[in-house]
């Protein structure tokens, strides 16, 4: 056993930083799931949801060269090391102590990192990253146990579907703005022969949207609200053309209407965001869209308002967002988008934030 003097304390605790404790409420017992340390020193953790982590630092001293170490509840079934190549001389699993996973990344002698520099984020509920440092690229292969990404999708809470319930599809719910004032041009991706993207079932993008659009530019012209549409049949229209009839109308908004799809088709990818060119008008526009989209969509990943450089968002001369409405490959938003209430919620939240944008700017 160690006896711990006061030297020991003096010359070892300063040199220990404790990088960030982030801790949920612990229902039941979590650990690691899966880890990656990329070549560019991206490490990548993926654990059990509500699970308790805490990130800590140690300077190299005659033993060890300066490591990275991560503490997660759970056990391991097998401590394991794992050998390093370039910068990184070691990988550990290990269990420090009882009902604790330890993971530690120990640097070859010569690799120095900054501590005051490291960030472990929540990335999910169950995914986390943090930047160890900078290495020149490639200078070491990546190394990883499992898959960081395979997110199991979240179910939306009972009382999140409950309030669902309560959402009218009433035209006397959306806000009131001075009528014939406005104008806004509804842009249904794709179309035709360019289904967009395929999902599960065969659930199409096409279809999706312009059901969508459809509802969205009636509950507008019942507000009093000028709209027209690039499209509003299945038929084929190139991206340039929607720009210049939009341009040729003179509107004071574009709004491009989307349904995503992810690489591989993965099923637990599912979420909201919507895209802006430029301008604050743009990004005001994104955010009303999205806040209420996601409202309507409980479970479904906020993927958030971002910067999108779409030919139909950047070529268009009015503040123009492309709004993305659920994944058709994912499992939860495919399976609403499918249905007929889900695309009238949708609708009346893409109009309502239409609504209240143009109450914002007057
Ligand atoms: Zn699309």
């Amino acid at each position: 056993m160690f006896k711990i003097n006061n030297y020991y304390f003096a010359r070892f605790l300063p040199l220990i930083f404790l990088l960030s404790v982030t801790s949920q409420p612990v229902k039941s017992s979590s650990a690691l799931a899966a880890w990656s340390l990329n070549s560019n020193g991206l490490l990548e953790l993926r654990t059990r949801k509500n699970s308790n982590l805490k990130a800590y630092y140690q300077k190299a001293n005659q033993l060890y060269g300066d490591r990275f170490w991560v503490d997660f509840n759970g056990e391991l079934l097998n401590p394991r090391t794992i050998k390093g190549n370039g910068p990184v001389k070691e990988i550990r699993l290990g269990k420090p102590v009882s009902g604790i996973t330890r993971l530690v990344i120990e640097f070859a002698p010569q690799k120095s990192i900054n501590p005051y520099q490291l960030k472990l984020i929540g990335v999910d509920e169950n995914k986390w990253k943090i930047k160890l440092t900078s290495f020149p690229l490639n200078s070491f292969k990546t190394m990883k146990e499992g898959n960081v990404s395979k997110a199991p999708v979240t179910y939306p809470k009972r009382q999140e579907l409950r309030s669902l319930r309560d959402i009218n599809l009433r035209i006397t719910d959306l806000p009131n703005i001075k009528r014939n004032k406005y104008s806004v041009v509804i842009d249904p991706g794709h179309g035709g022969p360019d289904s967009g993207a395929v999902g599960i079932d065969g659930l199409k993008e096409t279809d999706v949207v312009l059901d969508v659009s459809k509802i969205v530019t009636k509950l507008l012209l019942e507000k009093g609200v000028n709209v027209k549409m690039t499209r509003n049949k299945e038929v084929e229209v190139d991206l340039s053309p929607r720009v210049a009839f939009a341009n040729k109308t003179n509107s004071d908004i574009f709004v491009s209407i989307h349904a995503n799809a992810s690489r591989g088709k993965k099923r637990y990818i599912n979420g909201i965001e919507t895209f802006y060119y430029s301008g604050w008008r743009g990004r005001l526009l994104a955010e009303k869209i999205q806040k209420e989209v996601l409202k309507v969509s409980p479970g479904s990943p906020d993927r958030g308002v971002r910067r999108g450089r779409y030919f139909v968002i950047k070529r268009t001369n009015m503040p123009a967002v492309l709004a993305e409405i659920g994944f058709v490959t994912g499992r939860l938003d495919a399976r609403r988008l499918e249905k007929k209430i889900h695309r009238k919620r949708v609708a009346f939240a893409i109009a309502k934030g239409i609504l209240e944008y143009f109450k914002r700017v007057g």
